[in-house]
């Protein structure tokens, strides 16, 4: 058995995805998820070793306790004292953090577009902001700009990019080849009208649309809904724009590698989630 923690967690595609990827992969595991109160996650771990569970998912709040309290940290989750995953390696518990290789994984694979010597400006700060930035620069990105509403935040999140990283301000969109939002501006019904930044106007959006247009990609981290007001603004400035999807389930594929030793069914993932999220809500 294989659990995501989390609080909430009611909301989770975790389950979704990655039980479509043992079914698909023929393989007799199950993937649940588990309501962790904040402060808990330590003891989650204990459990994990107890109960013998295979692989451990970890979502909000419990990102860097768990990062704390593993036996080990892969280089990654090491610099960004995070763990979204968690594997056995013999006896060992090790805490690994697959959003960055989701992110490349996304633009890669499924856009075919290179990192490589590209200017880069990243929207946002935060845990995933700064996997984001890590892995953009490690993969050889001419710039890595974060544009952030805090702005200490968004210093500290730029030094991960080296010397290829800097602070910059919400003009420098005009300017990037691949633009990303990883902030949750546009998420969910209701949400998109926020202030993005003290003393500027309320926005729908994590950038002024002005600022994006052709030969740009947009890289929106958000995925509810499918079609996200960013990827919409992008798209229709003559940008091209995709959201989220792709980067949550390249970052599970990385869990399930980790957690299996075999290559993720892709395909059945994309399919397994995309059907959950199209489909009605229930009522
Ligand atoms: P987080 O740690 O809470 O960081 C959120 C970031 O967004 C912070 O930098 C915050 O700025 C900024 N922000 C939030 N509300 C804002 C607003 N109204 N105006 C301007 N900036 C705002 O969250 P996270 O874990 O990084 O996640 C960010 C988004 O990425 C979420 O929507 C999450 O669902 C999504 N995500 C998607 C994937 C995927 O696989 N597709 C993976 C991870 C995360 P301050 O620093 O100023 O507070």
């Amino acid at each position: 058995m294989v659990a995501v923690i989390g609080s909430p967690i009611d909301h989770s595609m975790s389950p979704t995805i990655l039980n479509a990827a043992f079914q698909a992969a023929e393989l007799d595991w199950v993937y649940t998820a588990f309501e962790v109160a904040t402060g808990a996650a330590r003891d989650a771990l204990e459990a994990m070793r107890t109960l013998g569970l295979a692989g451990l998912s970890v979502t909000m709040p419990h990102k860097s306790d768990v990062a704390a309290a593993v036996d080990r940290r892969s280089e990654d989750a090491q610099r960004l004292d995070a763990v979204n995953c968690v594997a056995w390696h013999g006896d060992l518990l090790v805490g690994h953090s697959t959003d960055g290789a989701g992110l490349i994984d996304a633009l890669q694979i499924d856009e075919g577009w290179d990192v490589a010597g590209k200017r880069c400006v990243v929207i946002g700060a935060g845990g995933a902001a700064r996997a984001a930035i890590l892995a953009l620069a490690a993969h050889g990105a001419g710039q890595v700009v974060v544009v952030n509403r805090t702005a200490d935040r968004a210093t500290q999140a730029a030094a991960l990019a080296g010397a290829v990283g800097r602070v910059g301000t919400p003009e420098d969109v005009g300017d990037a080849e691949l633009v990303v939002n990883a902030t949750p501006i546009g998420m969910g019904a209701g949400h998109d009208v926020v202030s993005m930044y003290p003393g500027r106007s309320p926005v729908a959006l994590p950038f002024d649309p002005a600022h994006v247009g052709p030969g740009q990609l947009v890289m929106d981290m958000v995925y509810t809904p499918l079609a996200t007001p960013t990827v919409l603004a992008a798209t229709a400035r003559g940008a091209r724009a995709v959201n989220g999807i792709g980067m949550l389930v390249h970052q599970a594929a990385h869990a399930f590698t980790l957690w299996t030793g075999e290559p993720a069914p892709l395909p059945a993932m994309s399919a397994a989630v995309m059907a959950a999220l199209e489909a009605p809500p229930a009522t």
